[in-house]
């Protein structure tokens, strides 16, 4: 076993550095302007693609790193560049997420590189599993998922909301639910490819932040995906239902799965966020003069930036420890991975709330990036589960009991 260090090696500082100088010239300069067009920034995902960053090597790459910190230290640094086009860089891989953990090795060597294409023929993946009446309750999905033995064909029904890359996606991993009765338990993912009929994007949504990434509904019309692209295959599905039905628990849920896996690198973009407004204020607060001093020397505001920075590196601190945790197969008997959602979702909040603050009327105008960081930062108290889930799955954990 490897001796105790806080450092990152060379490997990852190399790539912390090549991301970090990716988000300041690529995305930084951009990301005002597709904030304000509110549509996916094809041009900077085709820059992505071109130096290697947005690709299923890369992805993979981070994900045998053994400290398991590559992708939550490339994560942090998209979003530092601009949250929205991190997730439109970032959001491929959680298709991706759903494939891995749900799919067979085979599954995931054919579908994984789809995900992203290639830099001549851009492809993006989606995860849908939230639905207009089961966001945070995902055992109450209403999307079918029916098997047409003759066929060996399945045929999904149903809506999906909040999706994000949903209907634009050349890959769209579906959660439905086999059997409704056993709730999440009851639930497989489906593949859908390219051009599948019955699939369509329903409502695009306008957001109060992360408006370079798309968020539709995706509707899904009698979809027919042939019996190979259930995820895992049919033998362990009827293994998971009969299971289910005896009242056994089974090895998991479809969506927990993904989710788990996906959450400390989503409390890494928060981090991001946070930084970048942490940044911003200290330098301002050391240039703007009232009073005839700088700002900066009065406690008042010097002490929100030390708490700022001290939770910051609490909220870093969380998220390396669970994804070191994920990748070294310790298991999260605390909630680990929740906590580095929760708490850096919340750090990102604060800290760009604080930091408009800071600036005080020049941070609330368009002017200045602070107001879209905030703007931005809500988002990460929401998706991949809400604060309030979080604390929960962390309360469960700790307690041993279904806290309701
Ligand atoms: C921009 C954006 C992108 C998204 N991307 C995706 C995506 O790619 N794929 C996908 O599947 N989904 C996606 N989502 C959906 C997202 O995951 C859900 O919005 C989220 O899980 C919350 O579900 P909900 O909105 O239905 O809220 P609800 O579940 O209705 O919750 C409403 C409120 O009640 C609280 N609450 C609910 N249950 C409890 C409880 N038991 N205890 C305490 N409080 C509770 C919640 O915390 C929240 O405050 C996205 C959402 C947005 C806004």
């Amino acid at each position: 076993m490897a001796e105790f260090s806080m450092d990152l090696n060379e490997d990852q500082q190399q790539i912390q550095k090549w991301v970090h100088d990716f988000a300041e010239t690529v995305i930084r300069p951009v990301a005002h302007e597709w904030d304000e067009r509110e549509e996916t920034p094809w041009p900077v995902i085709e820059e992505a693609a071109k130096v290697g960053l947005y690709s299923f090597d890369f992805v993979s790459q981070a994900f045998f790193d053994e400290s398991g910190l590559m992708m939550a230290i490339a994560a942090e640094e998209l979003a530092w560049g601009d949250a929205g086009i991190a997730l439109a860089i970032l959001g491929s891989t959680l298709g991706l997420a759903g494939i891995a953990s749900n799919g067979t090795p085979e599954q995931l060597i054919e579908w994984g590189p789809q995900c992203f294409g290639t830099p001549e023929k851009i492809q993006v993946a989606a995860f849908a599993v939230s639905e207009p009446d089961a966001g945070s309750d995902v055992s109450s999905l209403r999307t079918r998922a029916v098997y047409d033995e003759a066929k060996d064909e399945w045929v999904l029904n149903g809506t999906k909301t909040w999706i994000t890359n949903g209907g634009i996606a050349d890959v769209h991993v579906v959660v439905a639910s086999v059997d409704p009765e056993l709730g999440s338990r009851g639930q497989a993912s489906f593949i859908v490819p390219p051009g599948t009929p019955g699939l369509s994007q329903g409502q695009k949504f306008k957001k109060m932040g992360i408006r370079a990434s798309h968020t539709a509904e995706v509707v899904l019309d009698d979809v027919r995906v042939p019996g190979s692209l259930l995820l895992g295959g049919k033998e362990k599905l009827d293994e998971k239902l009969a299971r289910a039905r005896e009242g056994k628990r089974s090895a998991g849920q479809a969506a927990m799965k993904t989710f788990e896996a996906s959450r400390p690198a989503v409390g890494a973009q928060a981090l991001g966020i946070a930084r970048a407004a942490y940044e911003y204020a200290l330098d301002y607060a050391k240039e703007r003069k009232a009073f005839g001093r700088a700002i900066i020397e009065n406690q008042a505001i010097a002490f929100k930036l030390a708490d700022m920075k001290t939770r910051i590196d609490a909220s870093r601190l969380l998220v390396w420890r669970a994804s070191w945790m994920a990748r070294n197969g310790k298991e999260f008997t605390a909630g680990e991975g929740s906590m580095s959602k929760l708490y850096a979702g919340e750090t990102a909040v604060h800290v760009t709330e604080e930091a408009i603050q800071i600036m005080g009327g020049y941070g609330y105008i368009r002017e200045h990036p602070v107001e879209r960081w905030h703007r931005d930062s809500k988002i990460f108290t929401i998706f991949e589960g809400t604060s309030e889930i979080q604390r929960l799955v962390i309360a469960r954990a700790i307690s041993g009991m279904h806290i309701q």
